[in-house]
């Protein structure tokens, strides 16, 4: 399977616009929440190598503007949180501003997102999601089956003939040149993604869930709450593989250690 991914991406990359061709394209981060967890060790390493005691992790979307398209990728908490902490057992989740409110500050309004890239299932990266209903939605297939019932974060995409791109064992040239490649990352959950974006000035990877920390990254740890530990340690190989090719810089989307390695909002990568 990682053989077929691989040849997948390349096709998608060889067949595409050469660089020189694709329109200026552009990455900010968002702040989409944080979360207090109260023992970092046992909620994010199976083998306990982490630190231990409370550590705070941070929750980032991202704007990716192409042309007149703008991906959204991942939607964060619930904007229901804003100004209500909530405890959840092993951590407190919070957001201090929404999306909108923070894609007003870039001159956006929410029905400019034309697409809505979600690396993955769990609640941390869909909260926001229904807020966004005009836009294309692109998602893994499991994980977009797996969220149907009561609570639902993809409602406005289950009816016919609703927008929604899904990915399951192979990658996806999002505006088909080459550009920004969403990867098929299982293993955290079952169609788990992470982002390739291939800025002028470079490239970045976006990690989804595939790392939560920088020491989940040193010592390819995983968290108990994962789909698959071989397929995630296979992802963790081909992402690796993929970031020293590309010489891309990788931001760990829940690090608050990587906040800083993109320009501070509302300022974008170029
Ligand atoms: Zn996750």
């Amino acid at each position: 399977m990682l053989r077929s991914t691989l040849a997948l991406t390349a096709i998608a990359i060889a067949t595409s616009a050469s660089a020189a061709d694709r329109p200026a394209i552009s990455l900010t981060r968002l702040d989409c929440g944080s979360a207090l967890i109260k023992d970092f060790n046992s909620f994010f390493s199976d083998t306990l190598e982490y630190p231990s005691g409370p550590r705070r992790i941070t929750d980032s979307c991202y704007v990716i503007r192409h042309s007149r398209d703008i991906l959204l990728w991942d939607t964060g908490f619930p904007a229901a949180l804003k100004g209500k902490p909530m405890d959840m057992g092993a951590l407190i989740a919070s957001i201090d501003r929404t999306i909108p409110e923070q894609l007003a500050v870039m001159g956006l309004k929410p029905s400019d997102i034309t697409i809505v890239g979600i690396s993955h299932m769990h609640g941390d990266h869909t909260g926001q999601a229904v807020d966004f209903p005009a836009a294309k939605l692109l998602i893994g297939k499991a994980d977009f089956d797996l969220t149907k019932g009561p609570k639902d974060p993809f409602g406005p995409w289950r009816g016919a003939g609703a927008k929604v791109q899904t990915m399951h064992g192979g990658d996806i040239d999002v505006f088909g040149d080459g550009s920004v490649i969403a990867l098929n990352m299982p293993g955290h959950t079952p169609d788990h993604m992470s982002l390739l974006v291939r800025l002028a000035s470079g490239n970045v990877l976006l990690t989804g869930d595939l790392y939560h920390a920088t020491e989940a990254r040193q010592m390819r740890g995983v968290p108990p709450f994962n789909t698959s530990r071989a397929d995630t340690l296979a992802s963790i190989d081909r992402f690796e593989r993929l970031a020293k090719h590309y010489n891309a810089k990788v931001v760990i989307q829940h690090e608050p250690r990587d906040i800083a390695k993109l320009p501070a909002f509302p300022a974008s990568l170029k």
